[in-house]
């Protein structure tokens, strides 16, 4: 190609230039077929600013043929709607230094690739029908003497990835303006597991700064003493339930509105002066193609929730355990008794298992009560039983009955050895004098009924016998055990 007739100053011979092209620049692109075929778009200036190359790549990019091009000095009209000078043009003249940050502000970076090169990335509203974006790249030519013989430029369109990564750092700013905009605690991590996101409200939460967080692996820190994954860990893993389970054991559910995504709630001891209680949802951030980019968890303190959760149930356990409860002698009330002989006989029946039942009726009680006082026969109550409590197996169960009755329940137990378990407890009844107040010591006794469940037994005749055994035992003199 010759340079154009109008081109002044003395122009280096084309061969001069295909020889410095030759090694400067196709040994680095390592086109075989030379500029011409190079797929990325390109030109060369001579140093006279004329153009000597204008290749097929370039041609379709700009809509222009090389015909019309070469041997010109109108390279910037393909880009500018005025007369300025190009990349190219600057490197040529060597102001680049001077002259580019008037030109191209901002938008500039020296070359990794080509020495005393400038890539820039820019748009160009007359390229293409829309406008283009261009990435282009401008480095000196030089002769063997080092002597600058002219300029080349490339030019890239990078329209497409440009608008990806646009999208993708307005995605990314969007999120930034969700997250950082919700009072829920939330935080995110990318897809090296890494914290991206941290907002305001995981800062309080916490008590860790997103400035020393976002960019680390430490999302785990705040919440555990060791290190472990967490929930949006597990997420990014694509973590079954199986694997989720190890982790948050019984603690854990899929969500209900999130597909892929699971909830769990757990107690932290290291959040906050004494501990959180924490409800969390991670989900998973997909791209457009439906890959894993990332995972967000938020979190919601329901430490007040939960404490009042399990004083309610306390409270319930404790009413619940009133309500079975006889309140002089502390022992189950006839209520329950009533409940858990149909229990018991219903399982013994089942496994055919031997069940036992003891009615016990203190002797003269009346006369206690006439002649210490109903609080001292209250007392006497409470001792009864507690001496009967004492001497029950693990197993066993001690209903205050009446009012100065009583039952127990013997599980497994036939009725040999119920009657000598009735034997040990008539004992330490005998063994357990009340003290009055007035310091009088007064021997207490009982009369023991003891029945075994029989083929055919119902509660209430099981009773009946059990109680016909208190009044054989009263009829032989009290203060003993009679087994029907
Ligand atoms: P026995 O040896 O034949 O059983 O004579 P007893 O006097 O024990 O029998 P009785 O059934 O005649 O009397 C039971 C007494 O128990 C009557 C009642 O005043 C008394 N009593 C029942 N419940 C309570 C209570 O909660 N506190 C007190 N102090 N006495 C009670
Ligand atoms: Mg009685
Ligand atoms: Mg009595």
């Amino acid at each position: 190609m010759e340079p154009s007739s109008s081109a002044s100053g003395p122009a280096p011979a084309p061969s001069e230039l295909d020889e410095a092209l030759r090694v400067e620049f196709l040994s680095r692109y390592l086109l075989v077929e030379g500029i011409e075929k190079c797929p990325i778009p390109l030109f060369v200036i001579d140093h006279d600013h004329v153009i000597t190359k204008w290749n097929e790549a370039l041609a379709k990019l700009t809509g222009i043929n090389s015909e019309v091009m070469i041997g010109t000095r109108e390279h910037w009209k393909v880009f500018y709607p005025f007369a300025r000078p190009t990349m190219a043009d600057l490197t040529v003249e060597g102001t680049v230094e001077t002259k580019i940050d008037h030109l191209y502000s901002g938008k500039y970076k020296r070359s990794a690739l080509h020495e005393g090169g400038y890539e820039l990335l820019d748009f160009f509203p007359h390229l293409g029908e829309d406008g283009r974006w261009v990435q282009f790249m401008a480095a000196p030519l030089r002769d063997p003497s080092g002597r600058v013989i002219g300029a080349i430029e490339t030019l890239q369109d990078v329209t497409d990835r440009h608008r990806t990564e646009s999208e993708l750092q307005e995605n990314q700013s969007f999120l930034r303006q969700i997250v950082d905009g919700s009072s829920v605690p939330t935080f995110v991590i990318d897809r090296e597991h890494r914290v991206t996101h941290w907002n305001r409200a995981c800062e309080i939460i916490t008590g860790v700064l997103a400035r020393d967080i976002v960019g680390t692996r430490n999302q785990w820190r705040p919440f555990y003493a060791d290190e472990r994954p967490v929930m949006a860990d597990l997420i990014l893993i694509n973590a079954v339930e199986k694997d989720v389970d190890l982790f948050y054991h019984g603690k854990f559910r899929a969500s209900q509105v999130l597909t892929g995504a699971f909830e769990a709630e757990d107690y932290f001891p290291h959040l906050g002066e004494s501990g959180k209680w924490l409800f969390f949802t991670a989900a998973p951030l997909r791209d457009s193609a439906g890959q894993f980019v990332g995972a967000i968890e938020t979190l919601q303190d329901i430490t007040l929730q939960k404490q009042a959760e399990l004083s309610l149930r306390a409270s319930e356990e404790k009413f619940r355990i009133m309500s079975i409860t006889d309140a002089l002698t502390s022992l189950y009330n006839a209520r329950y008794f009533h409940e858990q002989i149909e229990i018991e006989i219903r399982r013994a029946v089942r496994y055919r298992r031997p069940l036992s039942l003891l009615m016990i009726d203190i002797d003269n009680f009346k006369q206690l009560n006439d002649t210490h006082g109903h609080p001292e026969g209250d007392r006497a109550l409470a001792l009864v039983s507690a001496a009967i409590r004492q001497s029950c197996r693990e197993v066993d169960t001690a209903y205050r009955y009446g009012g100065e009755e009583f039952t127990v329940i013997l599980p497994e137990t036939e009725l040999e050895l119920a009657a000598r378990l009735a034997e040990r407890l008539r004992q330490q009844v005998t063994a357990t004098p009340l003290c009055t107040e007035d310091g009088t010591s007064i021997g207490l006794t009982a009369s023991f009924g003891v029945a075994e469940l029989r083929p055919g037994d119902t509660a209430e005749s099981l009773l009946r016998r059990a109680d016909e055994g208190v009044y054989a035992a009263k009829r032989r003199g009290k203060n003993c055990c009679v087994a029907v």
